[in-house]
């Protein structure tokens, strides 16, 4: 028999990377939070590769963190190996990435959300939702029901999940864990509009079984750099990675198998994810490629799991183990854990405003893999601002939007709620139009500001933030008023990349913003140089370096901005605006964009149809 177990402020369904930040974030705004899971024991689960951060996925885990969540400092306590990615090409897409010790990462997180204040984290199936007289009502397996002014949906890959590998399929979420059906029909039952999506991840070997020498070894970075801009202590690599690669044994296996691939045989319906394909997927899509590259990862100190990257499948076991054994290093691998491919529900983001909250039910947000996402970073910068949001919400503030000109959080939802996703949506550099403006290492200038206006940052974070940026300045001023003098050696590194050699003196800004000169490079000549941390020295170069660039896409954020701020009613009939096309009114009347920024992203609203809606407006919008 059911019974009423408590009140919150706000309630999150998942304690995922989604649910995590949100219920952190709800909780350290003072909201009364539960937070729900149905395994208490895989808080923060990785259940697909143990890392952290990438390509663009680094960018988010330090806007994470410069808005004052918690996933980075997690990352920073529990890395295995710590590497920078893409140093070779500009620092717009230098991406932090770290092996992530699973377990530890999980525990850690568990125990950050027992001892948050006005936090309560339960292990309990949340199986029905329902609103009544303003308040949203949980019900759980347990028959227990709770009561919410906000509800947070953070349920990621368990909303009617189902595993497949080969002929084998059977309702389960993620790593055996068991599925959330009964809130799927719940949520249909309520009106939420849900579809399939898929995803899929490798197998898992002892490494006993593996020959590394066979491997090449990836090691982490001699100097780490931390995700968290709060992580004082040196970042130590303490397990390396290995690279091999498939072979045209593998090819073969794979494509004379194909037709036991749920994948090819067309029992999956959902939508995988396009830019992490299986490797089913490589071999057809990329079928003149000999060889396909796949990273040995670590999955912990205390284990010899180890995760083969780039060998996500759901071919049947026989053949996942002849596949392994067509790869240097893997020809004797026992596996720990098979491959598999997992279909899911998971909703339409354009049901969801800029705040993540539904358009049509009033308190209900979503976040995570939930909206269509994938990606641990994703869901944990959509996590935090649900949690943000709701909080808002609860009292009385208003909603903590983040644009496209300032992060790239504010670019991932902005693309999820206003251009949508057909496939599972993953950040990338290539995503943003102000990349150099939106890099990985100025994050906390960017959002620190954002994150203290909203009560995330401490007073003494707060302040050592801006003494950060007071030595910054200092520093700015100080290298425009070191004069140094030509010297053959700054001559040779200049006429190296057929740049003019100096003749007269020239400012140490001035040799700064020079390409082939850097601070390291320039060392000798400083004699001045005070005692810094690094990321000072960098702050000041990349702004000399990148100066005009910036500068020129600051003006374009700026630009964006002016149409951004020109708000849209929430109830304004686009049918009644003469001059829309249909299509514009169609798309319109569904999205419902906050403001003339957004609606001029969505496809299929033509420039035209938003010079007529800025004369509506100007005309004083809803007086037709
Ligand atoms: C097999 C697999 C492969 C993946 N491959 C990739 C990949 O290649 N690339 C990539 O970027 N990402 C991949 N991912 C995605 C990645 O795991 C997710 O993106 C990420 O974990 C999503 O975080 P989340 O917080 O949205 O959900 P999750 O981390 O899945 O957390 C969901 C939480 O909701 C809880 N929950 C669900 N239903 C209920 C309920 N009814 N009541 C109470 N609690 C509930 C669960 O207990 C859990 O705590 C993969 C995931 C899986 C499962």
């Amino acid at each position: 028999m059911e019974y009423f177990a408590s009140q919150f402020d706000i309630a999150v369904i998942g304690a995922g990377h989604a649910g995590i930040e949100a219920g952190l974030a709800a909780a350290r705004l003072g909201c009364r939070t539960a937070v729900f899971t149905i395994n208490l024991d895989w808080v923060g689960n990785m259940p697909c590769n143990p890392s952290i951060g990438g390509t663009s996925k680094g960018h988010l885990v330090r806007e994470i963190d410069a808005l004052g969540g918690e996933m980075g400092v997690a990352a920073d306590k529990n890395t295995l190996q710590n590497r920078m990615l893409n140093l070779g090409k500009g620092p717009a897409v230098h991406s932090l990435r770290a092996q992530i010790d699973r377990r530890e990462y999980s525990a850690y997180m568990k125990n950050v959300l027992e001892n948050q204040q006005n936090l309560y984290l339960r292990q309990a199936e949340i199986i029905d939702l329902y609103r009544e007289e303003g308040l949203w009502y949980l019900k759980t397996r347990l028959e227990a029901v709770y009561s919410a002014k906000c509800v947070i949906i953070a349920t990621g890959t368990f909303l009617a999940g189902k595993v497949y590998v080969g002929d084998v399929c059977y309702d389960s979420g993620p790593d055996g864990m068991f599925p959330s059906t009964e809130l799927a029909l719940a949520l249909k039952k309520l009106g939420v509009l849900t579809r399939r999506f898929k995803t899929g991840t490798p197998p898992r070997v002892n490494r006993r079984s593996v020959d590394l020498s066979e491997m090449e070894l990836q090691p982490g970075d001699e100097v780490t750099t931390p995700f968290s801009f709060t992580t004082k202590e040196e970042i130590e690599n303490k397990l390396p990675c290995y690279i091999t690669y498939t072979g045209e044994e593998t090819k073969k296996i794979i494509l004379d198998n194909l037709d036991r691939s749920p994948l090819y045989s067309g029992r999956i319906d959902g939508v995988g994810p396009r830019y992490c394909p299986s490797i089913e997927d490589k071999i057809v899509r990329f079928s003149e490629k000999e060889r396909h590259q796949l990273f040995v990862e670590p999955c912990g100190r205390n284990t010899g799991e180890l995760y083969i990257q780039g060998l996500s499948s759901s071919l049947p076991e026989d053949v996942q183990l002849k596949i392994l054994h067509s790869i240097p290093g893997l020809r004797n691998a026992e596996v720990m854990r098979t491959a598999y491919a997992i279909e899911y529900d998971c909703v339409d983001p354009l049901c969801l405003r800029a705040s993540l909250e539904f358009h049509d039910f009033e308190g209900l947000f979503g976040a995570g893999q939930f909206n269509g996402s994938s990606g641990y970073e994703e869901a944990a910068a959509q996590g935090l601002v649900a949690g943000i949001n709701a909080a808002n919400k609860v009292l009385g503030k208003k909603p903590f939007i983040l644009d496209r000109g300032s992060s790239y959080i504010g670019t991932l939802i902005d693309d999820l709620v206003t251009k949508g996703c057909s496939d599972p949506y993953r950040m990338m550099t290539s995503r943003s139009e102000y990349r150099l403006v939106l890099r990985q290492d100025n994050a906390d200038r960017r959002l620190t500001p954002l994150g203290y206006e909203q009560g995330l940052i401490s007073e003494e974070r707060y302040a050592a933030f801006k003494e950060k940026l007071n030595l910054i300045e200092k520093e700015r001023g100080r290298v425009e008023s070191i004069v140094i003098a030509p010297s053959e050696d700054i001559n040779e590194m200049l006429v190296s990349r057929e740049t003019s050699p100096l003749t007269t003196g020239a400012k140490l800004s001035d040799l700064l913003k020079r390409p082939q000169l850097s601070y390291d490079s320039l060392t000798q000549y400083d004699p001045s140089r005070p005692d810094l941390d690094r990321s000072i020295f960098e702050q000041v170069e990349l702004d000399l370096k990148y100066e005009g660039y910036i500068k020129h896409q600051q003006q374009q954020i700026n630009e964006m901005r002016r149409l951004e701020v020109k708000l849209l009613p929430d109830d304004i009939d686009y049918s009644k605006v003469t001059g829309l096309r249909l299509e514009a009114i169609e798309k319109l009347g569904k999205i419902r964009p906050e403001n003339i920024g957004r609606a001029s992203r969505i496809s299929g609203v033509s420039p035209a149809d938003i010079n007529v809606l800025l004369i509506y407006l100007e005309r004083g919008a809803g007086n037709d």
